[in-house]
């Protein structure tokens, strides 16, 4: 025959969260991950998860990171290559500066 009793644990739970970008801090925050595919344990070590606050932040983040890591081949922003973003910001600019002279 069993018998149960009751246990309490303690559980680390996240408290807060701190903005990666501006430093608001708020009770939930969406987060990306960051890193490169490059040799064996470095790879590892470059996963990094940055949370941010609002779009703004997120560009922030996505902007310094890139001025840091756009020379590796294999540096990677929530799932996108860097050099890929290039390209994607290359395109929205381009995209921008066509609605604001067709707009003129
Ligand atoms: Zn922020």
């Amino acid at each position: 025959m069993r018998t149960y009793k009751f246990e309490t644990q303690e559980v680390e739970v996240v408290d807060k969260y701190t903005c990666d970008s501006c430093g608001k801090v708020d009770d939930y925050m969406e987060d990306v991950l960051v890193g490169h595919n490059e040799w064996g344990n470095d790879s590892i070590e470059s996963m990094q998860t940055f949370h941010f606050c609002s779009s703004e932040c997120y560009y922030d983040l996505l902007n310094d990171y890139m001025s840091e890591e756009l020379h590796r081949k294999t540096a990677y922003f929530d799932g996108t290559l860097l050099r890929r973003w290039e390209y994607i910001i290359d395109m929205t600019k381009d995209i921008t500066t066509y609605m604001i002279e067709k707009k003129n």
